[in-house]
């Protein structure tokens, strides 16, 4: 019996997250899915109740949780917050306490939305990338930091790339275990040519490989060139692993190859323990969207394909998981869109409508 924490958040958080407590509830129903499910306010809504955005008895029960579904935080009604009390200081913190180093990122591109790709269909047709992006070091958290005045009057900012063998091994035997499941490939990238950090990062990359994986192919590849290669070629990849940095940036740039936001999920992952369970966090990639919450217009998508990497990952599911891909994809086949990726000719649905599709097309694919 598994314990699942939904924290649906601001603004759409609670829309979107409201299907996928109907896609959990389907699986429970028909493929004998056993979890117990608890709540609990986080972000903008924490802070208006609590004076914090997440308090400690939410963090409780995510530390307690085998999986926490974040939904999204934030809306400019909280602008004016100081920075420890935002809604986005609670990603950090959930992050930090469940110790989540390493990102996991999707880039898949749905056959019937081969056309919302920037790129050539022929580049983008079947790819299927994981960009794993250390989480929990690098230049965002390396001391020294800070902003200074120097005696002229005039100021200088710093911030400090650091990583020491444990932090980049841990991250790349994810990466290496990925690849394992999927094409066999790893892509690490750096910049050792100009950083000493990149270095380390390139020889203990190399180290994990030579000494854990020796059957995973691994190649280095300097940062700018890999972002370049990702829009020139992007199906020679196919794990991709990089620091705190470079992975946000990359990791954007993949997510983009294949179209909108409001169909990108992510998870996030710490150590596992000895019965090898590890903690982990599932979001969608996009925000709150206050454009367009409360209209019942978001997309889902992006929250149920992180719950399908719940599946995958926190569940060992993976034939649940492959269903519930399987089932987004013929909602997109069968033409059925939300606002975010209306085609012409397409049905255009609401948050509930897309939920209803993919339930529909769960039942049909899988015959129950
Ligand atoms: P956003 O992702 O919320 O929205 C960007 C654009 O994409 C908007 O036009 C929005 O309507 C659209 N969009 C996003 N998700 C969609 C979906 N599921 N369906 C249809 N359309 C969708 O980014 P933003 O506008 O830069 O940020 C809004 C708020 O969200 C800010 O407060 C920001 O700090 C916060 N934010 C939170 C997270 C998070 O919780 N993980 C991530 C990014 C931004």
């Amino acid at each position: 019996m598994y314990k699942i924490l939904i924290l649906p958040g601001d603004g759409i958080g609670p829309e979107v997250m409201g299907e996928v407590r109907r896609v959990i509830h389907w699986f429970t129903e028909k493929r004998g899915f056993s979890c117990v499910l608890e709540d609990d306010l986080v972000g903008g809504v924490s802070y208006d109740k609590h004076g914090v955005p997440v308090t400690d008895a939410a963090m409780a029960k995510a530390l307690a949780s085998d999986a926490v579904l974040f939904g999204a935080v934030g809306g400019p009604q909280w602008a004016k917050v100081s920075f420890d009390k935002r809604p986005e200081a609670a990603l950090l913190r959930l992050r930090k306490d469940l110790e989540l180093f390493a990102n996991l990122r999707p880039a898949l591109c749905f056959k019937p939305l081969v056309k919302a790709s920037s790129l050539k269909p022929e580049l983008v047709e079947g790819l299927d990338i994981m960009i794993v992006r250390e989480l929990t070091g690098g230049v965002y958290f390396g001391e020294p930091r800070g902003i200074e005045t120097l005696p002229d009057g005039t100021r200088r900012g710093v911030n400090t790339q650091v990583y020491a063998t444990e932090e980049i091994r841990r991250v790349a035997r994810v990466a290496f275990d990925l690849a394992g499941k999927r094409r066999g490939k790893v892509t690490s990238a750096e910049k050792s040519n100009v950083m000493e950090s990149g270095l380390l990062w390139r020889e203990e990359v190399q180290w994990v490989h030579d000494h854990e994986y020796p059957s995973i192919a691994l190649d280095h590849m300097l940062a700018d060139n890999c972002a370049m290669q990702l829009v020139r070629a992007p199906k020679q990849f196919d794990v991709i692993v990089t620091d705190n940095l470079f992975g946000d940036m990359l990791s954007d740039e993949a997510a983009m190859l294949t179209g909108s936001l409001g169909m990108l999920p992510s998870a996030s992952l710490g150590a596992a323990d000895k019965s090898g369970r590890a903690k982990a966090m599932y979001e969608p990639i996009h925000g709150s969207a206050p454009d367009i919450a409360g209209k019942g217009v978001a997309n889902p998508i992006a929250s149920i394909l992180s719950f399908a990497m719940a599946l995958r990952y926190s569940f060992n599911r993976g034939a649940d998981a492959d269903l519930l891909e399987q089932a987004v994809e013929k909602v997109l086949t069968d033409g059925i869109r939300t606002g975010d990726i209306m085609e012409p000719g397409a049905t255009k649905v609401g948050t509930a409508g897309m939920g209803d599709a993919i339930l529909q097309a769960l039942t049909a694919l899988s015959g129950k």
